[in-house]
């Protein structure tokens, strides 16, 4: 894989020439561990986790393939400027982009399905992106739990129109559901 660009406005695109697949999430979701998991890549470069950052979607080129790390959502805190100009570029490029062929919508499966993820399952909606959640951390969560959490998830997908009705369960850890992303994302064409 290749980092091909950290950007932060729709002017600094790449080209659209590829199929591309983004990635969503509260911030700490794992999102960077997973795309480092799919990737091999052992860091990313990418911009600081802070609120008060600017806010950047990171390009990686995989196969002819493009990933998109879209900057995560969520903060507690967060500065109303800044909760803004995530939700105009996430708007602009969600609604925009040609090439996109799906999003993942990573979810913590030991914490399900937030109102702010929500948001972006109606931003998505209303874009007609279509969105396939993935848990991350299951190794987190015990047996006992997992069917209440996966069935708290299916609940609030069946209220999204946009919503891919199969879910990966996935442990970047554990290298749980790696195969399975790898595979899904290799059949978008
Ligand atoms: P991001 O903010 O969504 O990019 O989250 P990170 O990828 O930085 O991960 C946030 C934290 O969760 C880090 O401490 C990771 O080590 C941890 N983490 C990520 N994926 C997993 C996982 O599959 N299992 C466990 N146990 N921890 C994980």
């Amino acid at each position: 894989t290749t980092f091909v660009k950290g950007v932060v406005a729709m002017s600094g695109l790449p080209p659209d020439d590829r199929p591309e697949i983004c990635f969503a999430g509260r911030s700490n979701v794992g999102k960077s561990t997973l795309i480092n998991a799919l990737t091999g890549r052992k860091t990313l470069a990418r911009a600081s986790n802070t609120p008060g950052r600017t806010q950047e979607i990171n390009f990686f080129g995989l196969a002819d393939r493009y990933l998109v790390d879209l900057p995560g959502y969520g903060f507690a805190n967060a500065p109303v400027k800044v909760v803004e100009g995530w939700q105009a570029l996430m708007k602009a490029y969600l609604s925009g982009r040609a090439s996109l062929r799906r999003a993942f919508l990573l979810v913590d499966a030991r914490h399900g399905v937030k109102p702010v993820d929500e948001e972006i399952m109606a931003l998505l909606d209303r874009s007609a992106v279509t969105f396939q959640t993935v848990f991350t951390k299951i190794d987190k969560v015990k047996a006992s739990e997992r069917d209440r959490v996966l069935d708290q998830v299916r609940t609030a997908l069946a209220r999204h129109p946009a919503a891919y009705p199969e879910l990966v369960v996935t442990s970047s850890e554990k290298g749980d559901g790696i195969a399975d992303l790898r595979a899904i994302i290799s059949t978008l064409e």
